[in-house]
């Protein structure tokens, strides 16, 4: 299906995300300009399998970008890549180029400029957000993204399974310690201990 008006992606954000924000607003801008530098016109059609979406913080903005890309989490589309940015990076796998995009600090002092008269913050950027242009909202830098094979969607191997907990491993995470072939929480890079 082809692209959406603004109006249309806010109300899928809305339901997708469970309120309407500026952040919401900020992220559609961001994917669709995204896909308009890449040239990809139908991104959960036609285009949906040569898209990736790398996201870099795990804010409201992150949630209304797989409503424009269809790029999800369980389809291995989405990457999320903890810098604390308010930046995102849609890669063109068929092309192999990628764009990166990064909210401009200076939007929200643009916001505050062109509304003045709507004291809540949010609501004066969520009318600034809608109107401004590309340009005044986004930073753009094209890049370059090494996706590894067993990175790209649709990767295919036999698990491994770790030697130390027994526990199944997908896409190529386990490592080789001494020898032994463990998971990452095995090989000391856990983000729990058990109790
Ligand atoms: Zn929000
Ligand atoms: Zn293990």
């Amino acid at each position: 299906m082809p692209l959406k008006s603004l109006a249309e992606y806010e109300q899928l954000a809305e339901q997708a995300h469970g309120h309407l924000c500026a952040g919401q607003i900020l992220g559609i801008r961001m994917a669709v300009y995204g896909l308009k530098l890449l040239g990809l016109a139908d991104p959960t059609g036609a285009d949906r399998k040569r898209l990736v979406t790398f996201v870099e913080i795990d804010r409201c903005v992150t949630d209304a970008i797989p409503v424009v890309t269809g790029c999800r989490l369980g389809k291995r589309a989405l990457k999320f890549r903890d810098f604390g940015k308010v930046a995102a990076t849609f890669c063109d796998l068929e092309r192999d180029r990628a764009v990166r995009i990064l909210a401009r600090e200076s939007a929200r002092a643009r916001a505050r400029e062109l509304y003045p008269e709507i004291p809540n913050g949010n609501q004066q950027q969520m009318r600034a957000y809608r109107e401004l242009a590309d340009e005044e909202l986004f930073a753009v830098q094209w890049v370059h993204v090494a996706l590894a094979p067993e990175d790209i969607p649709g990767y295919k191997a036999p698990r491994a399974v770790c030697a130390q907990c027994g526990e199944a491993i997908s896409f190529r995470r386990e490592v080789v310690r001494d020898r032994r072939t463990v998971c990452r929480a095995c090989a000391g890079q856990s983000y729990y201990t058990p109790l």
